[in-house]
This record gives C-alpha cells, sequence and structure tokens, in this order.
C-alpha cells in the first residue's frame, strides 16, 4: 500500500526540498506552469508520525495566471495543503486522485483514520477527479458520495485554468490508477508515471522535443 515515488530529476528535488514552486519559464516565455512536490510528514502535516512513515509525495499542479491549482492525492494535512497553495496566491479547484489508497485518499489505514478528500470537500466544494473503475473503491473507503466525484476515462483531459492535464489510465497497482501528463504550452511538461507499486513520479517542467507545433 506504501507507496514511494522517486523523483528522477535532481533539480527537481532541490526545488522541492527548497520548498520553491518550480520555475517553468524559457526563452523569454510567460511563467504559467505551476509545480510542487511536497513530502508528507516532512514539508507538511509536519509531526504526524504515520504521515512520516508513510513518506507519500502529494503534487500542486496548476495554472500561475489564472491562481488556479489542483491537489494530486490530498490525504494527511489537507488544510496545510490549501493553506500552501493560498500562501502561492492560488486556490483549490479540485484534486486529482491516483488510486483509491487511504495514503492518498483518506480513510482508516491500519486502524488509523486519515482525513483525505473526505477534509478537502469540507473546505473547499471541489470535484475530485477519479478513474471510472476507481470510483466505488474510493467511496467505499473514504465515505463520500457518488456526486462527490468526477468519473473518467483514460486520456480524459482535465483543464487547470489553461494548463491540461491529460489522465492517464494505468491498472496494476489497483484497477483505476491513473497517472497525469501535463504541458504548458511551450513544450514543457510535467509527466506522471508508475512506479512498480503504482505511486506516481513527477518529473516538473522537464524538457521534451516539440513536436506538435
Ligand atoms: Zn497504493
Amino acid at each position: 500500500m506504501t507507496d514511494s515515488a522517486a523523483v528522477s530529476d535532481p533539480t527537481a528535488a532541490k526545488r522541492a526540498a527548497r520548498h520553491q514552486p518550480a520555475p517553468t519559464t524559457s526563452g523569454g516565455g510567460t511563467e504559467r506552469l505551476y509545480f510542487r512536490q511536497l513530502l508528507a510528514g516532512r514539508e507538511f502535516s509536519v509531526g504526524d508520525p504515520v504521515a512520516r512513515q508513510m513518506m507519500n509525495f502529494v503534487y500542486l499542479l496548476g495554472d500561475r495566471q489564472t491562481g488556479e491549482a489542483v491537489i494530486v492525492d490530498p490525504a494527511y494535512g489537507v488544510d496545510d495543503l490549501v493553506d500552501l497553495l493560498e500562501a502561492d496566491g492560488m486556490r483549490c479547484v479540485g484534486a486529482l486522485v491516483t488510486h483509491y489508497h487511504p495514503d492518498h485518499v483518506g480513510g482508516d489505514l491500519m486502524g488509523t483514520p486519515i482525513e483525505g478528500i473526505t477534509r478537502l470537500l469540507d473546505r473547499v466544494a471541489v470535484p475530485i477527479h477519479v478513474q471510472a473503475d476507481e470510483a466505488p473503491w474510493v467511496e467505499r473507503v473514504t465515505g463520500v458520495g457518488a456526486g462527490d466525484l468526477t468519473r473518467h476515462g483514460g486520456g480524459d483531459v482535465v483543464q487547470v485554468g489553461e494548463v491540461p492535464v491529460t489522465l492517464v489510465h494505468t491498472p496494476g497497482h489497483t484497477p483505476g490508477s491513473q497517472c497525469f501528463l501535463s504541458t504548458d504550452g511551450w513544450c514543457r511538461e510535467t509527466r506522471c508515471s508508475s512506479t512498480a507499486v503504482g505511486g506516481p513520479t513527477f518529473r516538473g517542467a522537464t524538457r521534451r522535443p516539440c513536436t506538435s507545433r
């Protein structure tokens, strides 16, 4: 159940360690993609021994110009995460769920209650984006209603401001596990791929050859 996410981009790891949003400006372009990687129990929800032991990463992803952002897998310290967004001048407009396990969405984690998306919905009324196959499990584990979840198929795109996030269905760790792919339109992308245990791996502001324009 524990998912470890490895940062394959050492520069991004250093930025995360400094609690700094990843810069996305290049070639005189305007900063648009907002991206932060945060380690539960160390960079937020500090002092929570379960969060510290589980070592889950959470990602904040958004559009700097519109101030809209989503939280990937809010489980521990949800108020900390929303506060971090607001301190950056951003506002939470949704959550993206990789999969239903309590260390990613909240619920009962071996007898320990994790607040998760239930707390997020108490604080902000936002859509919770899940793969359709995962929705019944998210409902069962967290107790949220079916109407709280926005169901998706693989390849769907969630628009966060002007930043598109493609939902990639990656069954394996669970039937409805998903990863996320985002680009800010300047041939930079933030990639998330499933590890052997299904956890997300983001590589922030990574360049790739431009084939779309
Ligand atoms: Zn898991």
